[in-house]
Parts: C-alpha cells; sequence; structure tokens
C-alpha cells in the first residue's frame, strides 16, 4: 500500500505504528482530523488477515469519527485504533498496558475507548499507563453503558423527522416498527412507549421479543416482515446495510430513524431512499448519543448535562433536513455537509489564530 496516497486521500494528519515485541502487541492509531479537537475513537481487536486490511480499517474508521464529533456539535476530532490480533487467544494485561503507553506518548491528541473485541478491563489495563481514555466502568469516574443515551437520541431524532413529515414532533399513536431489541432498541421501546407510540418489534432472540411484547405491549413479527410492515417510522436497531436495493423498493414508512451503523449498503441508497418520499435521519448523527455522552467524561462525567446535550439530537437532525433542502440532497450528503462546514469554519479561525492548519492543542470547553 503506498501509505502517504492513502493519507493524502482525505486528509489524514497521521498514522501511528505500535509494535512491542515484548507483549506481542501490534496496534496501529489513526488519526484523521483534529481541527475540532483531539480525536476521540474506540480501540478495536480484530485478526485482521493482513496488515493493509488493518491500515484500510483504521483510517475509515477514524474518519468516519471525525464526521460524527462534528456533526453531533463536539469539540473532538475523529481518531481511531486497531490492534492486530485474535480477542479470544492474546488477550494481556501487558499487552493493554502496552498500548497505553502508547496512547500515552501522543499526548492527548488521541483519546482511545472501547470498541469491537475490546472489554472495560482491558479499557482499565489502558487506563493505567494514561488518562487519555474515555468509557470507562462507573465505578472508575466512567460513564457506564451508553446504550439508554443512544436510545434517547435515536429518540429525538425521530421527534425532529415527524416533524417534518406530519408537522408535529409528537410520537403520540404514530407507528413504529423496531428492529432488533438488544441494548439500544430495548430502551428505545420504553422511550416509544412512553411517548404513547404503536410498538411493532422483531429480533432473532425469542426472549428479547417476549421481554418488549410483555413489557410494552408490542406486537410481535418476523424478522424478514419487520421491513415490510405498514408503519410510520422504521427503526433500525440491529444491523448495517439493510437499507439496499432489494428493501428499499418494499419499504411502507415514512421515516428511517435508528441506531443501527452503516444502515444504508451505499452511500447511492440514501439518494433511492429520498426518491421514494421516505425521510432518513442519517445513522451517525442520530446514533451518536452514546459518544456524546462518553465524551462528557472528559469534562468530568455529569449525567444531566450529557442527557441535555443528547437532547439536541433533535435539533441537529433538523438542521440536517433543512440543509438536504437548501443544496438539494439527500440527508446523508446534508449530514456530511453539516459536518464539513463546521469544521471549515473553525479551521480558517484557527489560521487566524495560530497560522497553523489544525491549530494547537488545547483544552476546548464542550458549546452546545
Ligand atoms: P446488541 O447486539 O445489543 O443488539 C442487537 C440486537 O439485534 C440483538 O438483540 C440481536 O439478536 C438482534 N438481531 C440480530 N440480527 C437480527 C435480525 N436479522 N433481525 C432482527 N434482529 C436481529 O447491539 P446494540 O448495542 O443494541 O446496537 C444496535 C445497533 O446500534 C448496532 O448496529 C450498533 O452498532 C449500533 N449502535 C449502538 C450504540 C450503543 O450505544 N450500543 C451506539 C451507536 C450505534
Amino acid at each position: 500500500m503506498q501509505v502517504f496516497e492513502k493519507l493524502s486521500e482525505y486528509r489524514y494528519e497521521q498514522l501511528v505504528f505500535c509494535h512491542d515485541k515484548a507483549t506481542g502487541l501490534r496496534a496501529i492509531i489513526a488519526i484523521h482530523d483534529t481541527t475540532l479537537g483531539p480525536a476521540l475513537g474506540g480501540c478495536r481487536m480484530y485478526p485482521y488477515a493482513t496488515e493493509d486490511d488493518a491500515i484500510v480499517d483504521a483510517l475509515r474508521l477514524a474518519r468516519g469519527m471525525t464526521y460524527k464529533a462534528a456533526a453531533s456539535g463536539l469539540n473532538l476530532g475523529g481518531g481511531k485504533s486497531v490492534i492486530i490480533g485474535d480477542p479470544k487467544a492474546d488477550k494481556s494485561e501487558a499487552l493493554f498496558r502496552s498500548l497505553g503507553r502508547y496512547v500515552e506518548t501522543l499526548g492527548g491528541r488521541y483519546i482511545v475507548a472501547e470498541d469491537v473485541g475490546i472489554s472495560t478491563t482491558d479499557i482499565h489495563y489502558v487506563h493505567i499507563e494514561t488518562s487519555h481514555v474515555v468509557g470507562m466502568d462507573v465505578t472508575y469516574g466512567g460513564s457506564g453503558d451508553p446504550s439508554p443515551f443512544t436510545a434517547l437520541g435515536v429518540l429525538q431524532g425521530m421527534r425532529a423527522c415527524a416533524e417534518e413529515i406530519f408537522g408535529t414532533a409528537s410520537l403520540e399513536g404514530r407507528t413504529v416498527a423496531v428492529q432488533g431489541l438488544g441494548h439500544v432498541g430495548y430502551h428505545l421501546c420504553r422511550l416509544l412507549h412512553e411517548e404513547d407510540a404503536r410498538l411493532i418489534v422483531t429480533d432473532v432472540q425469542a426472549d428479547a421479543v417476549e421481554r418488549v411484547a410483555r413489557e410494552f405491549g408490542a406486537k410481535a413479527v418476523e424478522p424478514d416482515e419487520v421491513m415490510t410492515i405498514p408503519c410510520d417510522v422504521f427503526a433500525p436497531c440491529a444491523l448495517g446495510a439493510v437499507l439496499n436495493d432489494a428493501s428499499i423498493p418494499k419499504l411502507r414508512c415514512r421515516i428511517v430513524a435508528g441506531s443501527a451503523n452503516n444502515v444504508l449498503l451505499e452511500a447511492r441508497h440514501g439518494e433511492a431512499l429520498a426518491e421514494r418520499g421516505i425521510l432518513y435521519a442519517p445513522d451517525y448523527v442520530i446514533n451518536a448519543g452514546g459518544l456524546i455522552n462518553v465524551a462528557d467524561e472528559l469534562e468530568g462525567y455529569d449525567e444531566r448535562r450529557a442527557t441535555r446535550r443528547v437532547l439536541r439530537i433533535e435539533e441537529r437532525i433538523r438542521q440536517i433536513i433543512a440543509i438536504s433542502k437548501r443544496d438539494s440532497v439527500p440527508t446523508n450528503v446534508a449530514a456530511d455537509t453539516l459536518a464539513l462546514e463546521r469544521i471549515a469554519a473553525i479551521s480558517s479561525m484557527e489560521r487566524l489564530h495560530t497560522g497553523h492548519p489544525y491549530g494547537q492543542q488545547r483544552r476546548r470547553r464542550e458549546t452546545i
């Protein structure tokens, strides 16, 4: 791979290779953009087939975090780290402490958190070596499970979409079809039930369906029915890529608003939804509640403040709908525009004050 060519494609700032023969650590830290603040992003452990696969994954995920933080109003940049290894076989205290020491060398330019294949215990080992960590256990001053906050953000985004389509943000009496009743899906159903919405639900795990049916009076359907059933809102909270050439023509909803990541198989499926008159709440904005919550740890975690910030996802989705109309583009494109416009505005301000495109690393106070 031509690494510098790859970095220049999307203006990555830095790619760090971490190697520690003693612990077996082979990790890559990708920092995409720190215009808005230090790069925050999870660490993923995965047995990548090749080193190129690991680099590509770290770069792709880091860039995604830049957009997510920017569009969510956070004063953070985008970064991500990957450890090449099998999370079932290759973990040790020494390995994660070694990663922690590498994170520490970056002096706060990169803040690490949990991601796929990483547990709270692993993050605790990282934290022994560096303070540039979020997503710690509650007993260590962390913010705990992000899922209820992600669900709250989804509810708020759904309200903004309902206002656009039905003229009122209220979800009372609206029919919402929820796909996936795991950590986020369950809490979303709870919140929708409190709003007096009608629930149609599905999951591949029967006990998850039974629980939501019993607690919230939801109507259960088979997993292959949930995307074709008539409803006001389809809420994907399970898998990515569920919106594709095969599924979009069959949808019978007015709004798609859920927590699942990468819900569009390809970016062009955002256009396909718009052509069918279906309003899509972009995944990385509507599901940012967990990130907003965990980022609050950087200021000394305060649940009430974090909740207030998560509630503002409603306003972010409204802004995206406005940009989508202004530029005549689908909402997934409008979300990127929102992120890029904010970075561009701050970037020119930074140049003015420091003469440096990325400014200086300094602690910023949250402004949203
Ligand atoms: P989870 O694993 O707890 O829940 C997923 C649920 O989907 C499980 O109950 C699973 O049985 C079900 N499922 C799997 N395949 C299905 C299918 N074909 N049809 C119906 N149900 C199916 O995950 P989660 O933490 O609730 O996250 C859900 C989605 O939201 C994921 O895409 C995740 O990346 C995204 N997300 C989660 C958070 C968070 O705070 N947890 C934050 C941002 C994004």
